[in-house]
């Protein structure tokens, strides 16, 4: 079986076929600068990085695009709200530009934490207003816009197929919650510009023909910069489900009205989101975020993450739990003991016939709409089947995890650094002098670092093992 994958616009799983193979364009939408990026995010880069990694392994050649939205934008994704950059400003005492400096590269590292695969091309919406006012020139041309209170609108009553990817129940229920804007002709026409703010003091503002200082709606910036890197029309686009209704519903009207081609993007692919334990989504909103930085300090490392996401279908809810992290956590500290083991075996058989079956089964599964739970369900009976050699059980996961992604390729055996085992014998110490309390945050202090440490008895004597958390 050949790719298949789910579409948003046709509510089906379809057949991949690129436009161009066998180069794929690919879209994500990047992150707004103005915090770390929360778990809730951290799953949509990892569901977009295995997309990716899949396209790779059916020997696609994938250009992929992501913007990051340093401009101000307001929470609510329907021009209401307060502007999220400045909010991060006045929290942080800094300006707007070094609130997206710090946040970009924290996004970045994060990434990189995660073993995601970097784009092909980072993109700035303030570095990209040349393109984003051309846009609405462009739309203004053909008709599409109204100026009304300072601000340029899209007007949606033009497009007669405004709200495609969206389901028309859905679309209008969100659009009922969004505060009414009296300048708006119609209920879900939006913003493409702003000269007269809806908060004070906006720092990011650019000369335009449409007055001296302003700034771009939020939508506009991913169709100009898609548009400039992958062209008027390419193949996949993705978010997570809340962009469905309005962020882009609202890229497609721009761009296929400015273009006049259709469709802009043949793939619209979205990611379901994690929530907890009472079904709510973690958001910032919601005040109820974990970061990265956060687990590890719990002792949970950002690839653990990586497998727990990987354990639920992209398009289905994934419940965020303690318990179910650190079931991830030992299921993976297991597979890189196995892998170990595995790696020192000596040559064996080779390509046999199970080998093949297994390979064929694994790539069905990520064939079928990326399926990851199923994919590493085969991981784990290969572990089991005694039909394979040892070797050849090594090379078929080191395969596996080119789409993975678990780190399982660079995994050698460990060398405690020295500064650990200083702190190791120091807690033995602080245990011999019963100063539980020192022996306890010298303990933590080891796990912040990555590293457990267990109390032996070697003879009559006390000892410590460390080991790699
Ligand atoms: P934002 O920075 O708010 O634009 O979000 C970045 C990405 O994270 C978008 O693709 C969102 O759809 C996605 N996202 C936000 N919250 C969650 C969540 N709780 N679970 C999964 N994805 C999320
Ligand atoms: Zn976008």
């Amino acid at each position: 079986m050949g790719l298949v994958i789910y579409n948003t616009l046709t509510r089906k799983k379809e057949p991949f076929v690129p436009s161009h193979p066998p180069k794929v364009g690919l879209y994500t939408c990047g992150p707004t600068v103005y915090n770390f990026a929360h778990l809730g995010n951290l799953r949509s880069y990892i569901f977009e990085d295995v997309l990716k990694r899949v396209l790779l392994w059916n020997k696609f050649k994938v250009k992929q695009v992501m913007n990051i939205t340093d401009v101000g934008h307001l929470t609510s994704d329907a021009d209401t709200g307060i502007d999220k950059m400045l909010l991060g400003a006045q929290r942080e005492k800094k300006t707007v530009w070094q609130v997206a400096e710090f946040y970009t590269k924290a996004f970045q590292d994060d990434l990189k934490r995660l073993n995601i695969l970097p784009p092909t091309t980072w993109c700035k919406a303030t570095e990209h207003i040349k393109e984003q006012i051309a846009l609405i020139q462009k739309l203004e041309k053909k008709g599409y816009t109204y100026f009304r209170g300072g601000n340029v609108y899209f007007d949606t009553s033009k497009l007669r197929d405004y709200g495609k990817l969206a389901l028309l129940e859905r679309q209008t229920e969100t659009q009922a919650r969004v505060e009414k804007d009296p300048n708006k002709k119609n209920q879900h026409d939006f913003v493409l510009w702003f000269t007269t703010s809806k908060f004070q003091e906006q720092e990011m503002k650019w000369p335009s023909p449409w007055g001296p200082a302003g700034y771009p709606g939020w939508h506009l910036e991913c169709s100009a910069m898609a548009i400039k890197y992958l062209g008027e029309q390419f193949d996949i686009h993705c978010g997570g489900i809340d962009h469905i209704p309005v962020h882009h519903t609202n890229e497609i009207a721009q761009s296929e009205a400015a273009t006049g081609k259709k469709p802009w993007v043949k793939y619209w692919l979205h990611n379901e989101f994690l929530v907890l334990a009472e079904g709510k989504r973690m958001g910032k909103s919601a005040g109820n975020i974990l970061t990265l930085a956060e687990l590890e300090q719990q002792g949970i490392h950002p690839l653990d993450y990586r497998y727990f996401c990987l354990g639920t279908h992209y398009r289905v809810p994934l419940m965020f739990s303690p318990a179910a992290l650190e079931g991830a956590h030992h299921s993976r500290k297991k597979l890189r003991e196995k892998v170990l083991e595995l790696k020192k075996e000596k040559e064996g058989k080779k390509d046999s016939a199970v080998a093949k079956k297994y390979l064929h089964q694994f790539t069905e599964q990520i064939n079928d709409d990326l399926n990851t739970p199923q994919a590493l369900a085969t991981m784990w009976e290969i572990l089991k089947d005694e039909e394979l050699g040892g070797k050849e059980k090594y090379v078929l996961l080191r395969q596996f995890d080119e789409i993975l992604g678990l780190g399982l390729q660079k995994i050698r055996e460990e060398k405690i650094p020295p500064e650990i085992t200083k702190l190791a014998e120091e807690r033995l110490n602080a245990r011999r002098r019963k100063d539980w309390k020192k022996a306890d945050e010298l303990r933590q202090k080891i796990q912040r670092q990555g590293y457990t440490v267990g109390d032996t008895k070697e003879g009559p004597k006390e000892s410590y093992e460390i080991k790699r958390a």
